[in-house]
């Protein structure tokens, strides 16, 4: 016996999604309560992937099931399918587990000829409306299941209308719609070199399987590679029985949803279109009717229809999306499924249904896609505008925003000085743009990835980013750029949405964020589920408040470096950086014979090492750079200190943990290529002073460039190698530290040394700072209570994490170069060449540095948490990379049993969510907090 392929509407219910899709599964539901459903079958997704396994046939059997159920609807609705006298329509209609709205295919009419159009007549004695249902079924069929260029019916459709001098579709009289079927036909003899299939049968078999088509066309295929929905779930067909909105004024058809979706507010929210069929009310040929005016056209269908669209959603415990159709009066319900919302309803909805009592906490928690909270904090474009989207590039940091585009970082300034909001574009951005990018509404750049300087500084500043957008050609001298033939000037007016990726041309209505009442009460009952902690990454104090505000526990991760780029500072770095070699030789010589002379070895003259010395520090004494090196030190320290107070203050009774100076040097001085550029040119005019000075720089700059500045001369290694540097800076954390709790504020700084991989570096260079910990706290009588600890972000270090223990009292997983090193790639360079093609193709299931690679690099870290708290019971485990604002990220962050993700502050209620969602997902037992 061949399988079961087809359940009537009777036979299923909302459990079988799985088989009959979401839609076959409402109707069938609907069914059995006794809601007023044409009566029909679904055939299985089992069916549909039958068919593709089998090279695009029917699977035996299906087609006898088809023939034996439409005689079930022949025997409920009296009528015969292809009878010429009493004929039976049906729709053929597409149905996937999960709702894509408008991705697939439904065939309307099906069953209709020059027969049977008569019968049409007949049953309702209505021509006008026969061949309006014929020549739509012709137009859907050959467009569906045909192929056919639909422009070619609708033109012949509106060339109809202009000849005869009708304003509507509905100013067309049944001659003129005869007419348009005959012309109709024949558009598709021509374009398929086959008359119209005439037989019923034929129509249903073609139709089905276009249906079944439709489930692989691009547009399903894209909308589920975006959703991440599987592509072998395959898609149900729905055979209906026909039901007519198209029959007069008394007759019509809508859609509504249970709640607003935009809004979530509890109203019943849709359009109806009286005497029209399904499609009409989305088409936008006619403009539907908001349904509230159903209620004056026909009360007593709207109050029916209220009842049923209540229970439905007190049913399924959920927001619905319905389609109806009135036939003469008479009111038929032909669709229920959960409904599609804005994240500000999915908030709403979840949390009023709690108070409702028709949901729990739980239940309302899981409702809510962490990815929607984010959305909630910047500002948004209105979902209601229609935009023109004119380019696509990396959704780098989310919001929109809508400015003139100005191409250079000076002009964004001074036009922003005249209050004017101006969107950045530039080829790509670096630190001297940052003055633009600060008073810039958002930021655009053609080439760069998520890590870029552009993405990076964009989301550390909640400014909304496009990056990496390679189809526009910027041309800077001309102060436009051109995508698609369409230019764009400095002045004119773009938007970007950094949530989508998308360029737009012109402004757009935006909404404001809010923390609205709804999303302060579900983030706090996420706080009351959730086992881990959120922290954030913040650099300075306003971004902390946010944090805060947004309900941060901690800082996970303050970079000093940042603070270092800032102008009236970057003048000090450059001086300090290029004095350091020089300072630091001279430094360790006298230290050295201090040293010696301290304790000095038997074949060592004290008197010769009192004079070598002395001359030491004679040269010491008359070395320019030595100078400078330590005077822009201490002016450092000061502005440092203040830098720290203020996050102290912000922070007061939560931990800060403080990383000190990463990044490479170079990147706080001009560029070598630019130099060597300015060193030519000045050479050439023979401007003899300036060239002096810039040569000596270009010497100096020369002499620090590396291969590979991420694996070189960076981290803790700047530390050991520069020993004052790190000093400066934990005095300013500790005399922040000591000020602020002078005012009576609880002070808990970390300090955080980065890139260690071998416990040697971590003892090097804790030992020194501990001296100059001690000696702050001592020289002001107090003591501060700190942790001294590490980045994990090098593979060695994750595999000698029991070592790196002894001297770590706390970890944080640096998991962006942790990936890096992992991998063995530099993301920069793989995100704009390889990965994308990668995740593309598959090779790689997802981009590793936005979704953490748990059988990698989480191999690594569960190794070291386990080998860690092997050592340390007590240590304290972190991730302070990107991924720790990433859902996924989260839950296995959750699973390793850290005690906190630390994510941007934007972030920050994203991570509450989706640590409460993995506390519920996978309850832990209690971890060592
Ligand atoms: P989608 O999933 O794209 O909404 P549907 O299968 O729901 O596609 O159908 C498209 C339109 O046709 C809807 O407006 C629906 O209400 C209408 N429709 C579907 N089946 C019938 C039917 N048997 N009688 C009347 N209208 C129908
Ligand atoms: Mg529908
Ligand atoms: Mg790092």
């Amino acid at each position: 016996m061949a399988k079961k392929w087809v359940y009537l509407f009777t036979e299923g219910n909302a459990q079988m999604r799985d088989l009959l899709g979401g839609k076959g599964a409402g109707v069938a539901e609907m069914t059995r309560a006794g809601l007023p459903v044409p009566p029909g079958f679904t055939i299985t997704t089992e069916a549909c992937n039958a068919y593709y396994a089998s090279g695009r046939q029917f699977p035996e059997g299906l087609w006898e099931q088809v023939l034996e159920a439409l005689k079930v609807i022949e025997r409920e609705t009296g009528k015969r399918f292809g009878d010429p006298t009493n004929p039976l329509l049906v729709s053929v209609r597409s149905g996937a587990k999960f709702s894509m709205p408008g991705m697939m295919d439904t065939v309307l009419n099906l069953g209709l000829n020059d027969e049977t159009v008569k019968g049409l007549i007949a049953q309702t004695g209505n021509e006008r409306f026969a061949y309006d249902a014929y020549r739509r079924f012709i137009q859907m069929f050959g467009k569906i299941v045909l192929g056919i260029d639909p422009e070619r019916f609708e033109r012949r459709l509106e060339e109809k209308k202009r000849q005869v001098g009708a304003q509507a579709d509905t100013d067309l009289t049944a001659e003129h719609l005869r007419d348009l079927v005959e012309e109709f036909k024949r558009i598709v003899e021509e374009e398929t070199g086959r008359p119209f299939p005439s037989d019923p049968y034929e129509q249903l078999r073609l139709a089905i399987q276009a249906v079944f088509n439709s489930w692989m066309n691009k547009r399903a295929v894209d909308y589920r590679n975006f959703h991440k929905i599987p592509h072998d779930l395959g898609t149900a067909v729905n055979v209906q029985a026909m039901v007519f909105g198209n029959m007069g004024w008394d007759s019509g058809t809508g859609v509504a949803f249970t709640r607003n979706p935009l809004t979530g507010e509890k109203e019943l929210y849709g359009e109806y279109l009286p005497n029209a069929q399904g499609e009409d009310v989305v088409a936008g040929i006619r403009t539907p009717k908001p349904i509230a005016a159903l209620k004056e056209d026909m009360p007593e269908v709207y109050e029916q229809f209220k009842r049923y669209a209540e229970m439905l959603e007190r049913h399924y415990r959920d927001m619905q999306d319905l389609e109806f159709t009135i036939e003469r009066g008479k009111l038929y319900m032909l669709q229920t499924r959960s409904g599609k919302r804005s994240a500000a309803a999915a908030v709403k909805i979840a949390v009023d249904m709690v108070h409702e009592g028709l949901i729990d906490k739980a239940e309302a928690l899981k409702r809510v896609e962490p990815e929607q909270i984010e959305q909630l904090l910047h500002p948004q474009i209105d979902p209601r505008a229609k935009v023109q989207v004119i380019a696509r590039g990396l959704n780098a940091s989310p919001g929109a925003a809508t400015g003139k585009a100005v191409f250079d970082a000076d002009r964004a300034e001074a036009l922003a000085r005249q209050g004017e909001k101006v969107i950045l574009v530039r080829p790509e951005t670096n630190p001297d743009d940052v003055h633009g990018m600060l008073v810039a509404q958002g930021i655009l750049t053609a080439r760069g990835g998520a890590t870029s300087h552009a993405a990076v500084v964009a989301r550390g500043l909640g400014k909304p980013c496009v990056a990496g957008c390679e189809a526009l050609q910027i041309d800077l001298e001309k102060r436009q750029f051109t995508v698609d033939g369409i230019v764009v000037k400095e002045g004119d007016v773009i938007s970007i949405n950094g949530s989508t990726g998308e360029v737009i041309l012109g402004e757009v209505p935006l909404i404001e964020p809010e923390l609205s009442p709804e999303l302060r009460e579900l983030l706090s009952w996420a706080d009351e589920v959730r086992q881990l902690q959120v922290w954030a990454n913040a650099d300075y104090p306003r971004d902390a408040a946010k944090a805060r505000e947004y309900g941060a526990q901690g800082i996970g991760l303050c970079r000093t470096e940042h603070m270092f780029f800032e102008p009236d500072r970057l003048p000090l770095v450059r001086t300090m950086i290029l004095a350091a070699a020089e300072a630091t030789a001279l430094d360790r010589a006298v230290a050295d014979l201090e040293a010696a002379l301290a304790n000095p070895r038997p074949d060592q003259d004290p008197a010769r090492l009192q004079q070598q010395l002395a001359e030491a520090r004679r040269r010491r004494e008359a070395s320019e750079a030595w100078h400078a090196y330590h005077d822009s030190l201490r002016r450092l320290e000061v502005i440092q200190t203040e830098d720290f107070k203020g996050i102290f203050r912000v922070m007061d009774g939560l931990p800060v943990v403080i990383r000190l100076l990463d990044p490479p040097l170079h990147e706080f001085l001009p560029r070598y290529e630019d130099l060597l550029v300015e060193v030519t040119e000045l050479r050439l005019k023979g401007d003899g002073a300036e060239l002096a000075e810039k040569e000596k720089l270009l010497r100096a700059v020369a002499g620090m460039r590396e291969a590979n500045p991420m694996l070189g001369l960076r981290g803790c290694r700047l530390g050991i190698l520069f020993p004052a540097i790190y000093e400066m800076q934990v005095r300013a954390i500790f005399r922040a530290a000591i000020a602020v709790q002078a005012e009576g504020k609880v002070v808990k700084p970390e300090i955080m040394i980065p890139l260690v991989g071998h416990i040697n570096e971590l003892r090097v260079a804790r030992e020194q700072l501990e001296r100059v910990a001690q000696a702050v706290q001592a020289e002001a009588g107090v003591t501060i209570p700190y942790k001294f600890g590490t980045m994990i972000e090098v593979p060695r270090a994750a595999l000698t994490a029991d070592e790196i223990a002894q001297a770590a009292e706390f970890f944080s997983f640096g998991t962006n170069d942790l990936t890096q090193t992992t991998f063995g790639i530099s993301r920069d360079d793989a995100e704009g060449k390889f990965l994308l093609q990668y995740v593309e193709r598959k090779i790689l299931p997802q981009n590793p540095f936005q979704v953490l690679d748990r059988d990698g690099v989480g191999k690594l870290m569960r190794w070291a948490v386990e080998q860690g708290r092997q050592t340390r019971p007590d240590l304290e485990v972190g991730i302070c990379g990107e991924h720790g604002g990433d859902p996924e990220s989260i839950a296995f962050c959750h699973e390793l049993g850290l005690n906190y993700v630390s994510a941007s502050p934007y972030r920050v209620p994203v991570a509450r969510l989706a640590a409460a969602q993995a506390a519920l997902a996978r309850p832990l037992v209690a971890h060592t907090a």
